[in-house]
Parts: C-alpha cells; sequence; structure tokens
C-alpha cells in the first residue's frame, strides 16, 4: 500500500512529526516457536501531525484486513474491563430510557464483553467484529455478530435490513479506522432520530501528559484531541452533547453523539468544560505538540538504566503481560530476553509465542512463582492495580513491581 502523507481527516498535507519511533513489527504478530529461524517483517512507527486539523496520525503501512482478520485481544481476559463494560450497560440503560424495542449496535464488538450484558437484560444487539476468530467466540456466547468491517456502506445495508439503532457503541474503534470520514458517516446513518452514539478512544491529551508513547503502534491509526474529536463528528452532522473522562487506557474519553438536527437539549456542561481546558493548555496549536519526542526518549533511558543495573547486581526481570502497548516500548528501547528473560500472559492465546521483534518467550503465569524473579515489569501498566493486587505473592519472596510509564517506577 502506498505511504499517504495527506491528513486521513481533512486531506491537508502532512509535514511535521509528532514522535518518531523508529522501526518496529506489528504489535500483535506474536511469533510461533516454529517460525524463530525466520525474518519478520519491521515497519516505520512514525506519527505525524496535522496543521490544519491537529489530527495525529500514522501511515496506514498495512491493509486493516491483514491486521484484523485473525485478531489475539480478547476483551473478557481482563477483569477490569468485564466490569468497566456492565457499568456502562447499566448506566446506558437507565440514561437513554431502553426498552424491549430499542436496537443497540456495537462496532468491534470484540468477543461480546459488553454486549453480553445488554443480552442478559432481554435486548436485540447486533456487533460487528472484523476478526472472524474473536467473532466466533461472541457467537457461541450467543452474542450475534456479524463479521466486517464497518463503513458507511455496512451502515445503509444495516438500516435497511434491520432498521435505525438506538444505540451505537463504538469503543477503542475510532482509532483503528484508515478511512475515518467514512466510518463517522456511517455511524450518522445508522442512528435513529433520537438515537445516541457513544465511543470511547485514548485521550490524546494524557498521551502527552504521561508519556504513553506505547499507545502509538502501527494497528492505531489515529489520535484524538476532544477538540479534534469534536471538529471530526461535526464535519459529519453529529454533535457531542457530552463528554466522561475514563481511565480506561491510562485516560480515555467517552463521547456521547446526536444528530446535529436534533434539539440541544441534552447538552451537558462538562463539553464546553473540556473544550475551555484543552485551549488552556494550548492543545489548539501545533506548538504544543512539539517536544514530546524529548520526554519520550527520556523514558527510554530511564528504562534501559533500570534493566542493566538490574542485570549487573545480578537480579532477575520478568515482564507481566504482553499486550500491544508493551511490544512497542520493548522495540523502540530495544529491550530483548537479555534485559527481559521472560513475560507472562493470562490469555492462553498468547501462552508459548515470542514477542514481536524482541522475541521475549510469553509463558503461563505460573512461571513467575516457579522462577522467583526480583522484579516483575508490568508491561500493561493501564492495568496494574488489578495486577498488582493479583501478583502480591511476589513480595513472599521480596519480589517488586517496576511500572515502566509515564516515569519508571518500583512499587515495594
Ligand atoms: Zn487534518
Amino acid at each position: 500500500m502506498a505511504a499517504s502523507r495527506s491528513c486521513r481527516f481533512c486531506a491537508a498535507r502532512l509535514e511535521d512529526t509528532f514522535v518518531d519511533l523508529g522501526m518496529s513489527p506489528l504489535c500483535e504478530s506474536y511469533v510461533r516457536p516454529d517460525r524463530l529461524s525466520e525474518p519478520e517483517r519491521f515497519f516505520p512507527l512514525h506519527a505525524l501531525i496535522c496543521r490544519q486539523c491537529l489530527l495525529v496520525q500514522l501511515d496506514a503501512v498495512v491493509p486493516p484486513e491483514e491486521i484484523f482478520s485473525e485478531y489475539a485481544y480478547f476483551s473478557s481476559y481482563s477483569d477490569s474491563w468485564v466490569s468497566h463494560a456492565r457499568t456502562y450497560a447499566d448506566a446506558a440503560i437507565q440514561r437513554f430510557g431502553l426498552g424491549q424495542d430499542s436496537r443497540i449496535v456495537e462496532i468491534a464488538s470484540n468477543d461480546g464483553y459488553l454486549l453480553q450484558h445488554f443480552v442478559a437484560r432481554g435486548f436485540d444487539v447486533l456487533g460487528i467484529e472484523p476478526a472472524a476468530n474473536v467473532a466466533k467466540v461472541a457467537e457461541s456466547r450467543g452474542i450475534p455478530t456479524d463479521v466486517q468491517f464497518f463503513g458507511r456502506a455496512v451502515a445503509v445495508d444495516l438500516r435497511s435490513r434491520r432498521g435505525p439503532a438506538d444505540l451505537v457503541i463504538g469503543n477503542n474503534v475510532l482509532a483503528h479506522v484508515p478511512d475515518l470520514n467514512d466510518f463517522v458517516a456511517g455511524m450518522k446513518e445508522l442512528l435513529s432520530p433520537d438515537g445516541a452514539i457513544t465511543m470511547e478512544f485514548p485521550h490524546l491529551v494524557q498521551l502527552i501528559e504521561h508519556n504513553q508513547f506505547d499507545t502509538i503502534y502501527h494497528e492505531h491509526f489515529s489520535y484524538f484531541s476532544f477538540l479534534t474529536a469534536e471538529r471530526i463528528l461535526g464535519a459529519h452532522g453529529l454533535r457531542i452533547f457530552d463528554v466522561e473522562e475514563l481511565a480506561t487506557h491510562g485516560g480515555s474519553l467517552r463521547i456521547y453523539a446526536e444528530r446535529m438536527e436534533r434539539s440541544p437539549d441534552r447538552q451537558t456542561d462538562r463539553v464546553e468544560q473540556l473544550r475551555n481546558r484543552e485551549r488552556a493548555g494550548g492543545y489548539d496549536q501545533i506548538e504544543r505538540y512539539a517536544g514530546f519526542g524529548d520526554q519520550v526518549e527520556a523514558v527510554k533511558r530511564q528504562l534501559i538504566e533500570f534493566l542493566t543495573r538490574a542485570k549487573t547486581e545480578g537480579r532477575r526481570v520478568a515482564g507481566y503481560g504482553a499486550p500491544g502497548k508493551g511490544n512497542t516500548l520493548l522495540n523502540y528501547c530495544g529491550i530483548g530476553p537479555d534485559l527481559l528473560e521472560y513475560t507472562v500472559d493470562r490469555s492462553p492465546y498468547k501462552q508459548g509465542l515470542y514477542t514481536p521483534g524482541m522475541r521475549i518467550p510469553i509463558r503461563h503465569p505460573e512461571r513467575i512463582t516457579e522462577t522467583r524473579p526480583d522484579y516483575l515489569l508490568i508491561l500493561p501498566w493501564n492495568l496494574k492495580d488489578e495486577i498488582m493486587e493479583q501478583m502480591a505473592h511476589i513480595r513472599q519472596w521480596g519480589g517488586r513491581f517496576v511500572v515502566p510509564i509515564p516515569g519508571l517506577q518500583v512499587f515495594d
């Protein structure tokens, strides 16, 4: 696929670097043991910012079909995701007065970890999920799921077959969409006149302020401030009427949108407050985005120094988790099994594989108890509280937790 150097929203020419993380393999392309002698494909991981609309973005170097048709991420393996979803479902049912005749569509519904809470209450739901293996898991749990990439054409078809949707959910999908305009137009197309869209996506302001450069990876094409998200939805006739700030993924926004032609009676003060906060922070000016590269290099130096010192002192370091973000971190910092012996993951899908590029073996969490490492480097730092609780027993042998982002922290 030819590299496009124009903004995926406004088509302006892209000339400004946000951060250049060098070359990296696709973060979900875990390596099977029988493939260890083969080479891997590396792609530039270079985020640009659009001068005109301030959308931070990567070239879509690989077609999404290649990335998402067999995806290794199953949301249900995280306890906190499942409970986050339950709380959301309860609140949405109440807030939007959803009843048995309401239609709920979730785009990128993964293994049904969210829709299951609506199904349990007897709602008419449909999941749309591009990864066939993940959709199959959802179907087996009784969640109707179409295997496809969402866009305007799919929305038109769905609407004619099933009618418009009263609630359209799109969590952690907007960033993964190569054709942003087609996707947002599709959401509007599918929405009933009084319906609501809710979308969650990582907040670019949090990414910058907390050094979350490892949430940048090839599968993640766009990074949004609230101001930019509002501009994009607005261009497609959608108005954001409420916004919540969530702790998920290190700081996400949940936006609530409706058709522009609807009366703005649901508008909350939080929309204007967040707009003002971003403006006050300078996020409406491109200058604010310069300097992120220096922050990122400082994090890299800290982590490498820590691991090198631990090694010199004869300490053992293991990892916890093999998330996509860990692979950006490990590749950018050049951390292989010489500095991080192995990592563990609860997902049986990843156990026995090796992390892309750096080829750190991924084991079952029991391995931690067997080898008693001195330090446990938590790669999914957004779940650090949950992990430190689950793994509290490492303290029995004096084990300590290490979190690399926003800056290196060691927890006794
Ligand atoms: Zn732009």
